[in-house]
C-alpha cells in the first residue's frame, strides 16, 4: 500500500488506529524550533471503533479559520458512544492544527494551505508532512470521507454539502447519495477553480466516497450552520451504516456549478458593496456587487455582473476587496 520510493512518515500516532472503543490522542509530528528544541506539533485525533463495519474519516480545520466542522467534530468525538458504532470513525477536528490555533487559513509555520498540499511529502514542510500522513495512512483505511469547510474570513456561503462531478459515475452516484443524506439546505454538484493538491482529489483518486461542505463563513460560525453541521455528520454516519437509525431527512435544493462563469473576480481594489444577499435569485447581466474606489472621490464604481441566471451562493465577506479576489459565486438551481 505504501509507496516504497517515499521515506516513512515522521508522524507517530499516540493511539492505536486499529484499537477498539473510544480513544483520544494525537498525531505527533516532531518539529524542532526556537522555543522547543525537541518539540512536536500535536494534531488531535479520536478513533471510535466497535467491531466490523465501514470506516468514516471526518475532518475539520483543513483551513484554520472555518469553525462549523471543528465545532461539530470535537463534539462528536466527545459524545459518540462506541456501543452505537458498527465499524470505525476516525475524527480529526482540526486537521491543519497550527493554522487552527492561529485562527488563519494557512499554517503560520510554513504558510501551507492544507487543501493545496496533497499528496504531501514525508520530507516536506509541516503542512506537507500532515498531508502525507493522511494520504498514506488514513485515507486508505476510509470507505467514506467528510471534509468540512466554510468560507473562512474572506468568503461567506449559503450552507451546502457538495460532491464533485467525477469520471467514474458509480463513485459519483455514491458521493451524491451521501450529500443527499447530509441534508443541508443546499446540495451542490461542485466545480473547483483549482483542484490540484486538494484533499478532495486525493480521496477521489483513491476511489473513496468523498463529500465536503461550505457552511457559512466570515471567520465565525452561526447557531444555524453549526446545527446543520452536527445533524449532517450524524446523518452521514447513519447513511454509511456506521450508526444505526434512519437519516433525519429535510428538504435540500440542488445547485449546479456548470462552468467558470459561476465565479466573478474583482478587478480593482476598493470597498465592496453587495447588491443582493446570499440565496437571492440573480439574472444574467444583473449587477451583484459594486467595488468603490476609495483613493479619491468622483470615480465610478466597478460593477460586477452575473454571467448566468441562478442564485448568489457565495460572496466576498470583508468590507474591503483587492483586485483578483473572488467577489461573487452564482450557482444554478436544478430540478
Ligand atoms: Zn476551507
Amino acid at each position: 500500500m505504501l509507496d516504497q520510493n517515499l521515506r516513512p512518515s515522521p508522524i507517530v500516532p499516540t493511539i492505536d488506529l486499529d484499537g477498539s472503543g473510544a480513544q483520544h490522542g494525537f498525531l505527533r509530528l516532531p518539529f524542532s524550533r526556537d522555543d522547543s528544541a525537541w518539540g512536536s506539533v500535536m494534531v488531535p485525533i479520536a478513533v471510535i471503533s466497535n467491531g466490523r463495519g465501514p470506516t468514516a474519516l471526518l475532518t475539520g480545520g483543513n483551513h484554520g479559520d472555518e469553525y462549523e466542522g471543528p465545532l461539530a467534530l470535537y463534539d462528536l468525538a466527545r459524545t459518540l458512544d462506541p456501543q452505537d458504532v458498527s465499524g470505525t470513525v476516525i475524527i480529526l477536528p482540526a486537521l491543519n492544527y497550527p493554522a487552527f490555533k492561529a485562527g488563519t487559513r494557512t499554517s503560520p509555520i510554513d504558510k501551507g494551505n492544507m487543501n493545496r498540499s496533497f499528496p504531501g511529502r514525508p520530507d516536506g514542510t509541516v503542512t506537507e508532512k500532515i498531508a502525507d500522513y493522511v494520504q498514506r495512512h488514513l485515507l486508505p483505511r476510509a470507505d467514506i470521507v467528510l471534509d468540512f469547510h466554510s468560507g473562512g474570513r474572506t468568503l461567506d456561503f449559503v450552507p451546502f454539502c457538495a460532491a464533485h462531478v467525477l469520471p467514474d459515475k458509480v463513485q459519483e452516484a455514491r458521493a451524491f447519495a451521501a450529500v443527499e443524506a447530509f441534508a443541508a439546505p443546499w446540495s451542490v454538484k461542485m466545480l473547483e477553480i483549482d483542484a490540484v493538491g486538494m484533499f478532495d482529489t486525493a480521496a477521489e483518486d483513491m476511489g473513496k466516497t468523498f463529500v465536503t461542505t461550505e457552511l457559512g463563513g466570515g471567520g465565525t460560525a452561526r447557531a444555524r450552520t453549526v446545527r446543520i453541521a452536527r445533524r449532517g455528520v450524524m446523518n452521514l454516519l447513519r447513511h454509511a451504516g456506521i450508526v444505526s437509525g434512519a437519516v433525519e431527512q429535510s428538504p435540500t435544493a440542488w445547485l449546479d456549478m456548470p462552468s467558470d462563469d459561476c465565479f466573478s473576480f474583482a478587478e480593482d481594489d476598493g470597498m465592496i458593496e453587495t447588491m443582493i444577499d446570499l440565496g437571492d435569485r440573480v439574472e444574467q447581466g444583473m449587477v451583484v456587487a459594486r467595488i468603490h474606489g476609495v483613493g479619491r472621490t468622483g470615480t465610478a464604481p466597478q460593477e460586477i455582473r452575473a454571467k448566468m441566471d441562478g442564485l448568489l451562493a457565495a460572496r466576498h465577506f470583508p468590507g474591503l476587496v483587492k483586485a483578483g479576489d473572488c467577489a461573487a459565486v452564482v450557482a444554478v438551481p436544478t430540478g
